[in-house]
């Protein structure tokens, strides 16, 4: 339990605005959800869409932060299943409501009732504490500590989930496109699953980390056309894409072998490509939900078990801003990470 009736919290008060570092009242759960204290957020790229008010409807001021790894600090009157001192953490999927259409049909990212997304409609981990609903809530194992565990809940349930659901069988060509911090995730679960991986990113600089992380292959895109080098290794039944850039997306569909997928996770503006290539490969281009907290809790099983580990820059929670910043110039090697000393 905290000491003191304020807390730490590091806010966005309007859309545009800076993050600022302000004292909050201590929050109390509601009946169905938990109070966590934090110990680490990782800051991800889509904390731009609270940060900038790019998502609609989100009520200022509000507190970004959705790669959050922390301990059961209260908890609800109607919550079963968890306990304080409990190590927990919340991703981008901040609950669902278990009893509308999707949700019984077992698509919980689709739940209908309400589009709930941590840090977005609701605070998020750049704070002492947070509240979230126990369906958002996944439980973190001991061996992970916290800032490991932290980009997992986000870049890593992300890329785990969208490849252990893309179709792709062991041994098949798997290409991950872009090493950020998305990407170096992806290669490492790719190889992990027995996926023959190929790395594609720009310039040769690159080949030794592709390697480093278990790539098979790296593709140098400044060097070669990435579609002619993934036909050339056979075609690829999945191009798992991080980057950003429409153009360097759409110049790997040539490269999907017959019934490859695009499997887009990074968000350009628009994206074009050519239908004759879809229709002659009876390829497809395909988009991934992250995932809720059961699939965050497998991610985390999976990387504790093979060793799957972002690497990641920390800064203390006041100076989140700076860290913020270092995410955005893209000069972060890999995930910037948050930490909350007590
Ligand atoms: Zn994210
Ligand atoms: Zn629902």
């Amino acid at each position: 339990m905290a000491t003191t009736a304020k807390m730490r919290a590091v806010q966005v008060a309007s859309p545009g605005g800076p993050l600022e570092l302000v004292e909050r009242e201590f929050p109390d759960p509601p009946r169905s959800g938990l109070r966590i204290r934090v110990e680490a957020c990782g800051i991800c790229h889509s904390d731009v869409l609270t940060k900038d008010g790019l998502f609609p409807g989100i009520q200022y001021p509000r507190v970004p932060g959705h790669e959050v790894v922390g301990m059961v600090d209260a908890v609800g009157a109607d919550v079963a299943g968890f306990a304080p001192g409990q190590r927990v953490g919340v991703g981008w999927n901040g609950g669902y409501c278990g009893t509308c259409g999707s949700c019984r049909r077992g698509d919980f990212f689709a739940c209908q009732t309400s589009t709930l997304v941590t840090g977005i409609t609701s605070d998020g981990g750049y704070a002492d504490y947070m509240i979230a609903p126990a369906s958002a809530v996944a439980r973190v194992p001991d061996a992970l500590s916290a800032v490991a565990a932290a980009p997992l809940l986000c870049a890593g349930v992300t890329t785990f989930n969208a490849l252990r659901n893309s179709g792709a069988r062991a041994g098949d060509v798997v290409a991950v496109h872009g090493l950020g911090g998305l990407g170096h995730l992806g290669v490492q679960f790719a190889a992990k699953m027995g996926f023959r991986t190929v790395a594609i990113a720009r310039g040769k600089d690159k080949e030794p980390l592709a390697k480093e992380l278990g790539a098979w292959r790296y593709v140098d895109s400044q060097a070669e056309d990435p579609g002619a080098a993934l036909a050339a290794l056979g075609g690829a039944r999945v191009v798992l894409a991080t980057v950003t850039a429409a153009d360097a997306m759409s110049s790997t569909i040539a490269g999907l072998g017959p019934n490859g997928s695009l499997l887009v996770l990074g968000v350009p503006e628009k994206l074009e490509t050519s239908p004759f290539l879809l229709i002659a490969g009876r390829r497809s281009i395909d988009g991934w939900y992250s995932g809720t907290a059961s699939d965050s809790e497998d991610t985390l099983a999976f990387s504790e078990l093979t060793g799957v580990r972002s690497r990641n820059e920390t800064f203390p929670l006041e100076r989140a801003s700076e860290a913020y910043e270092r995410m955005m110039s893209g000069d972060a090697r890999f995930r910037v990470v948050l930490t909350m000393a007590s």
